[in-house]
């Protein structure tokens, strides 16, 4: 039996593993002591469980284990690895680069960077979503403190050449940061092939507890230093204050680990779940992928279905299908998604557009549900839509 309704918003935030929630569980109760406590076991045993999940997030991503500090998410990551290698590196030059389809964690963070007087460059990104590698070198300068480039797109899934990109940042000396939350348990990220100096990453992408994430911060060639931007207790060797949320870390932990161990069979069948919905939703004409088929995550797909406002279609099927337009921070704006324009999509395909994603938890009978009712709503819509009896009147001119 179908329950209802179904979550294809695997990107927005993912369910919790039943076996991540187990292992928070004690950490509530009977192992409730504060981490940073050195002078009792209640103490020890918190940061016992810290220094494990410490362990289970760094080998995810080939790290050591004083590489990773513990945030309150990939939001906080990001802010920190930006603004912290902003601030330290002051002397050397005040000049960031980034991309315009990047989170918005990335981009605001940016933008308040420009306020403080640094200069920040926006990379453009091809129909594909992906960036020009000679633009980017391009756009290095004496000044250069910091590439910023996502790993994996929030709202087309589409990963970057993060090899290409990592030789070019050695080339020149600049450090380079990648947003990881979408991909870090998803496909294989190591921090050292290629080498990246600092990554972002957030436990509720990755069936974790939400509230809870990681920076990952290069110690040695290049030894990567930080200005704390958070200040007090001196917690996580100094770069992020405050007292450790121990149960959400021990659940980020379970999470990683779970994740490595079932990444091979598990992106087999979510990748083959996902053809599965974007077949069937192809079957309909005029449906667009949004970018790259090839260099994207195996559980996201981006389709535009000309002729429907995807808040519409939205709409009408919302009691059953939990799904979004776009990235969750901007949902609530009836701005189309910007990323998709950076594609450069017409307004009138950005807001035809839906992000699918596709989890560990999702169904094959799911899937086919969903495909039915989407093809259906899609087919209603365009039946009462001017934009699409203008499309098909235009090619009906076309072949008359
Ligand atoms: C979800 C997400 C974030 C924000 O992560 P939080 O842990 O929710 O703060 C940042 N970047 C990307 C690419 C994301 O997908």
């Amino acid at each position: 039996m179908l329950k209802l309704p179904i979550y294809l918003d695997n990107n927005a935030t993912t369910p919790c593993d039943p076996r991540v929630v187990e292992a928070m569980l004690p950490y509530f109760t009977e192992k409730f002591g504060n981490a940073s406590s050195r002078t009792h076991a209640f103490g020890w045993e918190g940061e016992e469980a810290v220094e494990q999940a410490r362990e289970q997030v760094a080998r995810l991503i080939g790290a050591e284990t004083k590489e990773i500090v513990f945030t309150s998410g990939a939001t906080e990551a990001d802010n920190l690895a930006i603004k912290g290698v902003y601030e330290m590196y002051s002397g050397k030059g005040n000049h960031i680069i980034t991309v315009a389809t990047e989170h918005k964690a990335v981009l605001d963070t940016c933008h308040h960077i420009e306020k403080l007087g640094g200069e920040v460059t926006y990379l453009p990104v091809d129909r594909e979503g992906i960036i020009d590698l000679a633009g980017l070198e391009a756009a290095i300068r004496p000044g250069t403190v910091l590439i910023c480039v996502m790993y994996a797109n929030n709202e087309i899934g589409v990963i970057q050449p993060v090899r290409e990109i990592s030789r070019i940042a050695r080339k020149h000396g600049v450090l380079f940061f990648a947003d990881a939350a979408q991909a870090v348990g998803k496909v294989p990220v190591n921090v050292n092939d290629p080498g990246i100096d600092l990554l972002a990453m957030s436990a509720h992408k990755l069936y974790g507890p939400k509230g809870v994430g990681a920076l990952y911060v290069r110690r040695r060639d290049p030894r990567v230093r930080l200005t704390a931007q958070m200040d007090g207790g001196g917690h996580e060797r100094g770069m992020r204050s405050g007292t450790l949320n121990v149960p959400a870390i021990a659940g980020f932990g379970k999470a990683c680990e779970i994740c490595r161990t079932e990444m091979e069979t598990e992106t087999q069948r979510i990748s083959g779940l996902r053809d599965r919905l974007e077949g069937g939703l192809l079957q309909l004409e005029q449906v667009y992928i949004n970018g790259s088929r090839t260099h994207r995550l195996p559980g996201t797909t981006n389709l535009s279905f000309r002729g429907v406002q995807s808040e519409g279609l939205i709409t009408m099927i919302n009691k059953d299908i939990a799904l979004s337009s776009g990235s969750a921070c901007t949902s609530a704006s009836l701005e189309p998604s910007y990323v998709l324009k950076a594609l450069g999509l017409d307004d009138d395909l950005a807001h035809s557009s839906l992000r699918f994603g596709v989890g560990r938890f999702t169904t094959e009978n799911e899937v086919d549900y969903a495909i039915g009712q989407l093809k259906a709503g899609v087919e209603r819509l365009r039946a009462n839509s001017p934009l699409w009896d203008m499309y098909k009147g235009a090619i009906g001119a076309k072949k008359g």
